[in-house]
């Protein structure tokens, strides 16, 4: 996403309120949606699953139409990185399957993603299981990260720091991809990089809402679209990962909007503490 001279949007602490019952909802429909990715389904049945969550709980879904996305989640398998379209594809055991989902409440926004391997612990290929723990690890130390930032780019430092010094084989941080600022639109700026780079972007300000969503790869950084123009996969076809969640910036700390405890269970061990918006 390129946001050329689009300001940053600096929420209220009522419109991050809006913002989190969005987020509390995304998150009770993804999990639902997760607890049916067993081997047999479709990825078009989980899409059905999880537009039927949103309606219930009143919210809308942002991805639905956008751009012309056809619908309320991406679900991206294996090799697919981002983007993937759920349709008739049956999912089996071992599959990495990560499931993208946002919502909107009132006109206010949010945005998340969760890696998930099909078929249970028993079936899972441990290079996949230590692909997605490390990526969703990079995303609370990056999340961690913003409670004493200064600037944006000090997340994109944070999970690059984190990725580079876990031991083993070393994993991809895709670049052609990032985070971004949330709120009355789904993406909106600032880029949020999640890797090191010299531009440190602007300051991280209270009223800021960012969706962190690094996305780590087994093999080489370089993506190919697929024909369907929405399918990223890697172009050597070896698996990746994506986890995401919306987080808000306000004047006592931050506040993990798409997840339950605001964050508090995995972000203790790196020292935070989130800060309720009340
Ligand atoms: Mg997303
Ligand atoms: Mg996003």
């Amino acid at each position: 996403m390129a946001f050329g001279q689009q300001r940053i949007e600096y929420k209220t602490i009522e419109q991050m309120r809006i913002m989190h019952r969005s987020g509390l909802i995304l998150d009770a429909a993804l999990k639902t949606t997760i607890a049916a990715a067993v081997p047999g389904i479709t990825t078009g049945e989980l899409d059905a699953i999880f537009a039927a969550e949103l309606k219930k709980a009143g919210a809308t879904s942002n991805f639905l139409g956008y751009y012309d996305f056809p619908a309320s989640i991406c679900t991206s398998v294996n090799e697919e990185v981002v983007h993937g379209i759920p349709g008739p594809r049956v999912l089996k055991t071992g599959d990495l399957l990560s499931i993208d989902g946002g919502a909107i409440v009132e006109g206010w926004h949010s945005d998340s993603a969760r890696s998930v391997i099909v078929g249970g612990p028993e079936h899972e290929d441990p290079a996949d299981r230590r692909l997605s723990d490390i990526t969703e690890e990079s995303m609370w130390r990056g999340i961690a990260a913003m409670a004493g930032a200064k600037y944006v780019g000090d997340i994109g430092d944070a999970i690059d720091d984190y990725v580079t010094s876990q031991p083993g084989p070393e994993l991809g941080i895709l670049e052609d991809y990032v985070g971004h600022g949330i709120g009355s639109a789904m993406h909106m700026p600032p880029d949020v990089l999640n890797y090191s780079s010299k531009h440190r972007g602007p300051k991280l300000k209270p009223g800021m809402c960012l969706a962190l969503e690094p996305m780590l790869v087994r093999g080489g950084l370089e993506t190919v679209t697929l024909q369907d123009d929405w399918t990223v996969v890697t172009a050597d076809k070896a698996r990746a990962a994506h986890w995401e969640h919306s987080v808000a910036v306000h004047a006592k700390g931050i506040w993990v909007l798409t997840a339950v405890d605001g964050g508090a269970e995995r972000l203790a061990p790196w020292g935070v503490t989130p800060v309720p918006l009340d």
